[in-house]
């Protein structure tokens, strides 16, 4: 039989030996969440699993159902509604395989994860936000830069699928490298980037491509029924026949109240649509007849 890492179990349950359990933070995903419990109560991802039955050691944020939401709630002493978000961002993911081409992994199978230097500077606690797991989340909308996939000094990636901040090698906060313990926090090289068309469209894209997988269907501009998420969408971004409509609106945020979470649909034009007309009816067509 498995032991908890703490000696009374009990106290863990009711929540006494938790108090101080880091809250979910806006948009966090949950292997961002977990390194940060894992460095509050000096946890291995071997021992956050023997005290929550959770496997986090694959690719925490594709473990995550409604049960398990509550199950954590109950450990640690917190609401359910903290990791609705991050539940529902990746549900199809996690539910089928065939939805997981929107997620980055390393060229051996593990979660990877782009980051923004200059949120991770503005941030007070330092997390991985839920978009900087999707593969077409390649700009910060909010600081107009190109994430980054690696540090910059060593060329390691963040390594999600291991406990980070905690352990002998543990680096202080999510901000470090965890290979190098470099901050990250630098600032890009390319700062200036206002009125730059390409990166409107790339946060366009990501934002519109993370909605399209939140609602599972996305629209066109000039179409007027929805398209399927898994039948259409992969291989028009293959051949980069669509750029996301720049929208005010962010893809994900929560309520006034803090707990539902918002998805305004996002409409995906056809790149130079003027332009190609042609090309890009083509291959929409053929796409849709799948
Ligand atoms: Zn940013
Ligand atoms: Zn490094």
């Amino acid at each position: 039989m498995l032991s908890s890492p703490f000696p009374d179990s009990d106290a863990c349950v009711d929540g006494v030996r938790f108090c101080g359990t880091p809250r979910p933070l806006l948009c966090e995903s949950f292997g961002s969440w977990v390194q940060r419990v894992c460095q509050h109560f000096q946890l291995t991802y071997s021992s956050f699993y023997r005290l929550t039955r959770i496997d986090v050691r694959k690719d925490t944020d594709l473990v995550l159902d409604q049960a398990k939401c509550r199950k954590l709630a109950r450990l640690f002493a917190l609401s359910e509604d903290d990791f609705a978000c991050m539940r529902l961002m990746f549900q199809r993911c996690a539910a089928s395989k065939s939805f997981r081409c929107f997620l980055n992994f390393t060229d051996d199978g593990k979660p990877a994860y782009r980051f923004c230097p200059c949120c991770l500077r503005t941030d007070a606690t330092p997390y991985y936000r839920l978009e900087w797991r999707f593969k077409h989340w390649t700009v910060c909308p909010r600081h107009r830069v190109k994430m980054e996939e690696a540090c910059q000094s060593c060329g390691c990636a963040p390594q999600m699928n291991r406990t980070m901040l905690s352990g002998n090698r543990g680096v202080p906060s999510l901000a470090y490298c965890c290979t190098c313990w470099s901050d990250l926090r630098r600032s890009p090289e390319s700062a200036e980037t206002e009125g730059c068309q390409e990166i409107d469209d790339a946060a366009a894209t990501g934002r519109a491509v993370v909605s399209a997988v939140i609602l599972g269907y996305f629209s066109i501009l000039g179409f007027k029924s929805n398209w399927k998420l898994l039948r259409n969408l992969p291989g028009l971004l293959r051949h980069d026949l669509l750029v996301g409509v720049p929208c005010e609106t962010k893809p994900l945020r929560r309520d006034a109240s803090g707990k539902a979470l918002s998805t305004p649909g996002h409409l995906m034009a056809p790149l130079e649509f003027e332009r190609r007309r042609g090309s890009a009816r083509t291959a929409l067509r053929r796409s849709r007849r799948g």
